[in-house]
C-alpha cells in the first residue's frame, strides 16, 4: 500500500457513512476512483458507480460491488436532562455499546458524545448486556434545549469514533466500518491497478459502491436493476473463525491471512465461481471457501435475483469481530482480493457468457 492508497483509505474510513447517510464517503470514493475510470455517477439514493469502458462497442458488462454504508445509531428520544436515547441503524451490537465515543452528524456539523456506563458497583444488572434502549448518550448537556442547540434532533445519525489502527507492524488493520469500506477500497485499488497496468478490458467494468446494505441489501438491488449487468461479483466481509470460542463445525474454517473467501450455494453462480477458481489457480492467488445454503446475507442476494437473474459470485474478505469498533482484517488478504479481481477482469472475453444453457 503506497502513500496515496493509504491516505485515501484513512480518509475514507475516518468519514462517517451510516446507513442512509453515505454521501460524504461516496464523494471521497468517487474522487479517488475518477482518474482510473471513464465515468462516475450516482443514483437517487446515493449508490455511486464508476465505469471502465471496454475496447469495443456492445461489450458485456461486469458489475463489481461493495457497500458504502456502515452500522450506526439514530437519535430516538432526548430527555429533559439532556440524555439521548438511540435506535440502531443496521445490525449494531448493543452488548458492546456502553462506554463508547460517538460522532453525531448534527445539523450544524459533528457533535461528539459518549455512551454512559453506570459504574459496576452501583449497577443493578451487573454483567448483563444492555438492550439498545438501555444505552444513553451523554453530550455534556443538562437539558433537552441544550442538546437541540447543538444541532441534535430525533433522527440524527451517528457512528462510533474509532478510527484506523495497525497491529503487528502493518500486518492487521483495525477500525470500525471495515465492513464494508475496506471492500470499497479494494474496488478502487482494482481500478487503479488495471489503469496502471494499461489494461483496457474486453467487458465494461462497473465499480459500484452501493448504499443501505445493512438494512437489507437495498442499494445494490436498485443499481443492478438500473444497470442490468451480465455478471457480478459482490464483495463483502465474512466472519473469520480463527479467534477463540468459535466452532468450526458450525461456522466453517476461515482464517485471516489465507486470502479472499469464495461462497458456494444457490445464490452463487457456479460458472462465475469456476472462473474465479481458474484465475486464482493460474496466478497462484490463495482462495478460501465457505458455503451459504440459502441466502448469503450480502448484496449478492439482491443482485443475483435482479431482472431475469444476474450470474453472480459472493467473494469476501475475512474479518474478525464484525459490527464492532475493532473489526480486524489482514492486509495481505486485501492485496489478494485486489489481485483476484484484476485477474478476473483480465480473463474476460467478449464472447464469455456465464448463464446456464441446455
Ligand atoms: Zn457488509
Amino acid at each position: 500500500m503506497d502513500d496515496q492508497s493509504s491516505d485515501f483509505l484513512t480518509d475514507y474510513l475516518n468519514t462517517p457513512s451510516p446507513t442512509g447517510y453515505e454521501m460524504d464517503a461516496q464523494r471521497i470514493w468517487a474522487a479517488y476512483i475518477a482518474p482510473y475510470t471513464d465515468e462516475q455517477h450516482c443514483d437517487a439514493y446515493g449508490s455511486t458507480w464508476a465505469v471502465l469502458r471496454a475496447k469495443g462497442e456492445n461489450a458485456p458488462t461486469l458489475m463489481l460491488d461493495a457497500h458504502a454504508d456502515e452500522i450506526g445509531f439514530a437519535v430516538r428520544y432526548i430527555d429533559d436532562n439532556g440524555f439521548v436515547r438511540v435506535e440502531r441503524l443496521g445490525g449494531t451490537d448493543a452488548a458492546i455499546g456502553r462506554g463508547r465515543r460517538i460522532r453525531f452528524l448534527g445539523t450544524d456539523g459533528e457533535v461528539i458524545g459518549i455512551t454512559g456506563n453506570t459504574a459496576i458497583h452501583i449497577r443493578d444488572d451487573g454483567d448483563k448486556a444492555p438492550k439498545v434502549w438501555d444505552l444513553y448518550v451523554d453530550l455534556g448537556c443538562d437539558s433537552r434545549e441544550e442538546v437541540e442547540a447543538l444541532g441534535i434532533r430525533v433522527g440524527t445519525p451517528g457512528v462510533y469514533c474509532d478510527g484506523p489502527l495497525m497491529l503487528n507492524d502493518g500486518r492487521r488493520l483495525v477500525c470500525r466500518a471495515l465492513d464494508d469500506r475496506l471492500c470499497g477500497y479494494i474496488l478502487a485499488e482494482t481500478a487503479r491497478q488495471l489503469k496502471e497496468q494499461g489494461i483496457v478490458p474486453e467487458w465494461n467494468v462497473i465499480f459500484a459502491n452501493t448504499v443501505q446494505e445493512e438494512v437489507g441489501c437495498v442499494g445494490a438491488g436498485m443499481l443492478a436493476f438500473n444497470l442490468a449487468p451480465d455478471a457480478a461479483i459482490c464483495l463483502d466481509v465474512t466472519h473469520a473463525t480463527d479467534s477463540p470460542g468459535l466452532d468450526k463445525g458450525r461456522y466453517g474454517d476461515i482464517r485471516l491471512g489465507k486470502g479472499g473467501c469464495l461462497c458456494y450455494g444457490p445464490a452463487c453462480h457456479p460458472n462465475v465461481n469456476a472462473r474465479i477458481e481458474l484465475v486464482t489457480d493460474a496466478a497462484g492467488i490463495p482462495l478460501q471457501r465457505e458455503t451459504a445454503g440459502r441466502s448469503t446475507g450480502t448484496n449478492t442476494d439482491s443482485v443475483y435475483r435482479s431482472r431475469m437473474g444476474v450470474p453472480s459470485a459472493c467473494f469476501s474478505l475475512p474479518l474478525r469481530y464484525m459490527h464492532s469498533p475493532v473489526e480486524t482484517a489482514d492486509t495481505q488478504d486485501v492485496q489478494s482480493c485486489i489481485d483476484t479481481l484484476v485477474a478476473f477482469v483480465r480473463s474476460l472475453r467478449v464472447g464469455d457468457d456465464f448463464r446456464h444453457r441446455l
